[in-house]
């Protein structure tokens, strides 16, 4: 009689041609269903469940998604925010990467037949947007695009880099240590706070591969500080490269101390290296741009193989050059007056306070810029407590915590996503009470 139930458990098979699991197997992989099923009848046999919910129990415990990677709502105000991804896509660009996931003409002319230039579009795009360069190309990342120039220019040779440039960018990224690492030898000049032509000047000789300007983009130094500029530099006669980092192509006056690919090129950079993925909005790249002969030695680089691009960042690249504002940007620009009527109606449905706040550009560009917006503090409870259940929610919900308070900031959320989010705030709250 106690066997009874046992026998009562749907079979495998049963239970795999069942709507709901098969479409499930189509989308996640016959595996992962089939350790759900396992699992679920494992619980009746245990007699947590009855043998009746070991259906419904499988399908409970289906993962969302085939891939870990989950969606997050960013409510911190911190735009680029590199802990979860740094720059979220524009739908074009998202459409230009599910349109390019299959077979693409990546490296094909259709017309001919012929191989054609890999990503010949991108590059297209990106020398309309900064005519002054004579070439351009798209590697993985911005430290790619760093590595393949100084490798190209200074391998077993040095790199003149001033002591107020050597800076740690993010968690494992040290640019002296990079430098290094392509076997070229640093020249440091100068020091922290005040580097002077001459400092240049007198390290320049037989063994100079290039001159480096970094822009130091996570840190200031402030007070008694000098630095050389690059038409200062360009007169030197050797190679300089410019990594200006977050990846603005042309001035932006939105963000006067950002420097830019246009500008640092019409200063006599030979080369500017970028991140796609911070202040231009797109996929993670790293974007060279500069003179045409020192482009095509990149190009013809082995090491150009080692850090080629992948044809869904070039699809997604050349939409976020060519097509509508990138979220980044549309997000940078909003005011406390543009946030105030989504922010009161949330603080209204949730019973929290309309607060002032500081967003932040993020990863590592325009440090110490304010973005003054507006948030909801959340009422009520332990602070890191509702955080901790928004981020492990369905949407997970980054939030903020400052001043004892559990923020929400509009700035980096889609209007279309406020109700999700309002939804997602109610129910950790609830879960709290
Ligand atoms: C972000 C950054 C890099 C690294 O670029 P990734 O795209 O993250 O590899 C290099 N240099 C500067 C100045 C940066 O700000």
């Amino acid at each position: 009689m106690t066997d009874e139930p046992r026998r009562r458990i749907p079979r495998t098979d049963d239970l795999l041609r069942s709507p709901e699991l098969a479409t499930a197997a189509d989308n996640l992989g016959h595996d992962v269903v089939l350790s759900c099923i396992r699992r679920a009848q494992q619980q009746a046999r245990e007699g947590h469940i009855t043998p009746e919910q070991v259906a419904e129990a499988a399908v409970e415990s289906l993962p969302r998604q085939a891939s870990g990677l989950q969606p997050v709502i960013n409510a911190t105000g911190v735009v680029v925010h590199t802990n979860i991804g740094r720059a979220p896509l524009s739908i074009a660009a998202r459409r230009a990467i599910e349109q390019a996931s299959g077979y693409t003409d990546v490296e094909l002319d259709m017309a001919t037949g012929q191989r054609s230039r890999r990503g010949a579009g991108v590059l297209d795009a990106l020398l309309q947007k900064v005519p002054t360069a004579e070439a351009a190309m798209v590697v993985n990342n911005g430290a790619a695009a760093l590595v393949l120039a100084t490798t190209m220019l200074a391998a077993g040779r040095e790199v003149v880099v001033s002591r107020g440039e050597l800076v740690e960018i993010g968690a494992g990224f040290r640019l002296p240590d990079l430098i290094r690492s392509t076997g070229a030898r640093l020249h440091e000049v100068g020091t922290t706070n005040r580097t002077h032509l001459a400092d240049y000047g007198d390290a320049i000789g037989s063994q100079t591969g290039c001159i480096l300007k970094v822009h130091p983009s996570n840190f200031r130094v402030e007070g008694f500080t000098s630095a050389v500029d690059l038409p200062a530099l360009a007169e030197l006669g050797v190679p300089v490269v410019c990594d200006i980092g977050s990846g603005l192509l042309t001035h932006d006056p939105s963000l006067p101390d950002e420097p830019d690919a246009a500008s640092a090129l019409a200063a006599g950079a030979d080369l500017v290296t970028a991140s796609g993925d911070k202040l231009l909005g797109g996929p993670q790249a790293g974007i060279v741009l500069g003179r045409a002969d020192l482009v095509e030695r990149l190009r013809r680089h082995p090491l150009a193989r080692a850090v080629r691009v992948d044809k869904l960042t070039l699809a997604a690249l050349e939409a976020t050059l060519r097509g509508p504002e990138a979220p980044v940007n549309r997000f940078r620009r909003l005011t406390p007056d543009d946030l105030r009527d989504r922010t009161r109606a949330l603080a209204d449905a949730i019973g929290g306070t309309v607060v002032e706040t500081i967003g932040r550009v993020g990863g590592g560009g325009a440090p110490g810029h304010d973005l003054p917006g507006l948030g909801v503090a959340l009422p009520g409870g332990d602070p890191d407590e509702l955080a901790r259940r928004l981020r492990t929610g369905r949407p997970a919900v980054l939030a903020r915590v400052e001043d004892g308070h559990c923020l929400v900031d509009l700035r980096c959320v889609e209007a279309d996503d406020d109700p999700t989010l309002t939804l997602a705030i109610t129910r950790a709250m609830e879960v709290q009470a």
